[in-house]
């Protein structure tokens, strides 16, 4: 495939930036490739710098839901801009968003914008420890939660133990007050319970697992979280920066009637720009400054534009109701590749969830990130190349969530499979 404006680009990327970017999946590395540069996208596609055009499963990890450059989405922002930029002031545009968030989504009766995920589940967390007076955090294998300190870690040998760093320059102190343990594993976590008797402050949990693949809870999974932490007094923190307004518009809290104590938010409610929430229960929240004691702030927090960009999706997504479409349209895509996959003699597991799917190349059930890892990681990775090559752009790694937005029609998932078809006879020549 011969793109070169991405290649001179990239090798004057690599000259400036560690591997090239400024977040490490956009590298390619996981796929063994190179990435590309994007010039503009359009509702399903992106173009890139030499004229290709991609229909795109992955959509900016997640955040533009109704599709590249949607119109109203455009004018919101511009209107806004064209007023000013920041100014580090309240404005009635964050009011407004803060309003249809906490309409949306019940669980959230006060809410404080934050400019990325990571800020926001970082904040939750020091909201959690301060209330609780307990320094513990429960979290699950292959779960991301942005990358402060406290996230990247790994977990210990043996079940329930204090975790170690995940990433040189984590200083063990602060991993071993992160414990690890299974998705969709309650017994796990009632034995962190049970060894750590009143030091757990939260146990917080993507919902619906998205960082590790899709996986989605058990029955009975997030109803059980939901008691055990009532039952020892920690917190629930739901990381809802994927699955808000897109697993379902009242987020997977909504789908699943689970309601946590603190929610984390980002990506969809920025619908490109940058932002982050976080936000739950009032009593809970009324800690954070300066109504409370728990310091946390930020110069760019609020942005106006964000903020305009923001309420026009989720006023777009509460007219349309948008996910019952876009669920029945994974589930064609994840069908569709699975079919085609098994005529030659491949195994896959798959689901689909609002606006969120995905398809991995192993035996089901997958239940955690344990399963998910026998998954075939070099059939993906040659099935990622013929796929690119004809115009489909998937995540580039075997270890993330496909995205879609409202722009991706029935045209777009018939020339998915056609491209399907064609890649997996390569992948598999
Ligand atoms: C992307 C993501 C984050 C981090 O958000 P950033 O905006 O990249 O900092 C946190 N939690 C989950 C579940 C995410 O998918």
């Amino acid at each position: 495939m011969s793109t070169p404006r991405s290649t001179e680009l990239f090798a004057r990327a690599l000259r400036l930036f560690p591997g090239g970017v400024n977040s490490p999946v956009r590298s390619f590395r996981a796929v063994k490739g190179t990435p590309f540069f994007v010039a503009r996208g359009s509702g399903a596609r992106l173009f890139d710098v030499d004229g290709r055009a991609y229909i795109d499963y992955v959509l900016s990890w997640g955040a533009v839901i109704l599709g590249h450059a949607d119109p109203r989405v455009t004018a919101a922002a511009q209107r806004a801009v064209e007023k000013g930029t920041h100014y580090g002031a309240p404005v009635p545009e964050e009011v407004e968003l803060g309003e249809l968030v906490q309409r949306c989504m019940p669980g959230l009766e006060r809410v404080r914008f934050v400019n990325s995920g990571t800020e926001a589940t970082m904040s939750a967390v020091r909201l959690a420890r301060a209330v609780t007076g307990r320094d513990l955090l429960l979290k699950f294998d292959g779960a991301y939660h942005g990358h402060a300190d406290s996230f990247l870690v790994r977990a210990g040998s043996g079940m329930a133990t204090l975790a170690l760093p995940g990433s040189p320059g984590v200083p063990e102190a602060l991993a071993r007050l992160t414990v690890v343990v299974p998705f969709n594993d309650l017994d796990a976590v009632r034995d962190v319970f049970r060894r750590y008797p009143g030091a757990v402050a939260a146990v917080i949990v993507e919902p619906i697992l998205g960082n590790a693949g899709l996986i989605p809870p058990c029955g009975g999974f997030l109803e059980g979280l939901r008691e055990l932490t009532r039952e020892h007094g920690a917190l629930l923190i739901f990381d809802e920066v994927i699955t808000g307004f897109r697993a379902a518009l009242a987020g997977a809290q909504g789908r699943f009637g689970v309601v946590p104590d603190l929610t984390t938010l980002g990506k969809v409610i920025g619908g490109g720009f940058p932002i982050g929430a976080y936000g739950g229960r009032a009593d809970l929240m009324a800690n954070v400054a300066p109504e409370g004691p728990v310091d946390q702030a930020g110069t760019l927090a609020g942005n106006p534009v964000a903020m305009a960009a923001g309420a026009a999706i989720l006023r777009a997504l509460a007219d349309e109701r948008p996910h019952a479409a876009l669920e029945s349209r994974g589930r064609r895509l994840v069908d569709g590749i699975g079919e085609l996959a098994r005529r030659r003699g491949l195994e896959t597991w798959g689901d689909a969830v609002g606006g969120m799917w995905g398809v991995h190349f192993t035996r089901g059930p997958v239940r955690n990130f344990g399963d998910l890892a026998r998954a075939d990681q070099e059939v993906f990775s040659r099935f990622f190349h013929a796929c690119l090559r004809r115009g489909v752009y998937l995540p580039p790694s075997p270890f993330e969530t496909c995205f879609l937005s409202s722009a991706h029609g029935d045209p777009e998932i018939e020339s998915t499979l056609d491209v399907v078809e064609a890649a997996l006879d390569e992948a598999t020549s």
